[in-house]
């Protein structure tokens, strides 16, 4: 089914505004079967599955200012072992630790670029801020201790 401007305008019921698949192109009101930007044809299904995606990636996002806190955690209690270990000069158990937790720190703090995926549409439309700059942070603080543990281990 062609999208028709009466469904785009008026009964369009998803969060977010209808996008072109091919090109992201908001398509709220177009009086055309066709995106304007690029001329992609879309069905009505093939918009709505679409918002629905996204909508669902961007609620995804609404977790992950948890995910870094959560990580920056993990990432101290990490440390904490390492720096047991150094103290004590037992390694084993307080290494692996600090390993594991460097890596659990990286993925967490890796969360935050699915924020890449979503279109910044569904992120206004939803509310959401996005700023992956402690992300990344604890991302690199993970790999950090990574190699600390691998370092300590030698
Ligand atoms: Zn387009």
């Amino acid at each position: 089914m062609p999208v028709d401007e009466s469904i785009l305008g008026r009964e369009w019921t998803e969060a977010i505004p209808p996008q072109c698949p091919k090109c992201g192109y908001n398509l709220t009101g177009i009086s055309s079967t066709r995106c304007p930007e690029c001329g992609h044809r879309a069905t009505l299904t093939e918009l709505r599955r679409n918002a629905q995606e996204a909508l669902y990636a961007a609620r995804g996002l609404r977790s992950f200012r948890e995910s870094t806190s959560m990580g920056f955690r993990v990432w101290g209690a990490g440390l904490f072992c390492l720096v047991l270990t150094k103290a004590t000069g037992v390694g084993g158990i307080g290494v692996v630790l600090g390993f594991l937790s460097g890596l659990a720190a990286t993925g967490l703090g890796l969360q935050t670029h699915r924020a890449k995926f979503v279109s910044p549409e569904a992120l206004v439309a939803l509310g959401i801020e996005v700023d992956d700059t402690k992300g990344r942070m604890l991302a690199f603080m993970g790999v950090g201790l990574m190699l600390g543990s691998i370092m300590l281990a030698w």
